[in-house]
């Protein structure tokens, strides 16, 4: 499959199935954290990125099989929002199947009527607001010319305000960029007048596109306790669900996962729901066929997709 992938137990939603909907590496930000990679693409333009026949043909072969998934979750390499035919993906999928759908976005585009009323049937949106100032907003999400925090903070306001799906705000912090007394002060203000679902904490936890440093679970709680919203979480990893897959299937899930989210062998294991052993045997495979490599990052081994 090229565009459904997974599903991956992801930290948030479970276990998910996620949906590609732009190839890499097309965004409207180029964030210094990005997992996916550097942007190649720097746009605001929508535009059928990849074809939508294609895409539904791969979610009726996969959703064929009734599988006991907790979302189908747009995300992957880019900002899905982008994809021109995003609000018919989101129909047929409401009008044939039972599935919850999340979207991740980097909120660069809900500021349009025509977007927000294209996702209203989705079920939870995570939005990021990484910044409320101009200033470390270019900073850390590197926006295509153009692109304001305000427009992306409107953008989430309206989500809010039209009230049928869930709002999770993501945060994520980068040391020395946006975990200033004054930016997180603003955010905070922000956050309490949003009054999202739920305010996400997060930090730089696998290769970034950029060298940069994350921040301690300690100056997240920091962050929390500073801010007082109420449905603050700082997001911690999911425990494994466990089942039986032929070597050949974990490979290639490996594979799609690490290509999208570089993580050290445990976590692979628990994304996938399969055992410690299960997962280094493949990845030594997968390393040996030149599929992966093996990223540092601090002390750590990360495996990361080779594209
Ligand atoms: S983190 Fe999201 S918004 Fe930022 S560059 Fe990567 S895909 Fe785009």
């Amino acid at each position: 499959m090229k565009y459904v992938f997974g599903p991956v137990f992801s930290r948030r939603l479970g276990l998910s199935l996620g949906v590609d909907l732009v190839p890499h590496k097309v965004c409207s930000m180029d964030c210094l954290y990005c997992e996916a990679g550097k942007t190649t693409e720097k746009t605001l333009k929508r535009a059928e990125y990849v074809p939508f026949d294609a895409v539904k043909a791969e979610l009726e072969e996969f959703l064929s099989y009734e599988p006991d998934i907790d979302y189908i979750t747009f995300s992957g390499y880019g900002e899905p929002t982008l994809f021109s035919r995003l609000g018919e993906l989101v129909h047929y999928i409401k009008e044939n199947y039972p599935y919850r759908i999340a979207l991740l976005t980097n909120g660069s585009l809900l500021h349009r009527d025509e977007v927000l009323e294209e996702i209203r049937k989705v079920d939870v949106v995570l939005p990021s607001l990484d910044a409320v100032t101009q200033e470390v907003f270019e900073k850390i999400n590197r926006p295509v010319s153009g692109l304001t925090t305000e427009m992306v903070i409107e953008g989430i306001e309206k989500l809010i305000k039209m009230g049928t799906s869930e709002v999770w705000i993501e945060t994520l912090f980068v040391k020395g960029i946006n975990d200033t007394e004054e930016e997180i002060e603003k955010l905070g203000e922000a956050i309490h007048r949003l009054k999202p679902h739920r305010w996400q904490l997060n930090t730089v936890a696998r290769p970034p596109a950029y060298e940069i440093k994350g921040l301690s679970f300690e100056e997240l709680e920091r962050v929390k306790r500073k801010v007082g919203y109420p449905a603050t979480e700082i997001i911690a990893h999911s425990k494994a669900r466990r089942k039986k897959m032929p070597i050949s299937e974990i490979k290639k899930e490996i594979y799609n996962l690490v290509t999208r989210r570089p993580c050290p062998v445990d976590e692979i294991a628990s994304a996938l729901g399969i055992l410690d052993e299960e997962a280094e045997r493949a990845v030594e495979e997968l390393l040996q066929e030149k599929k992966v490599e093996e990223v540092l990052f601090g002390s750590t081994p990360y495996i990361k997709g080779k594209v």
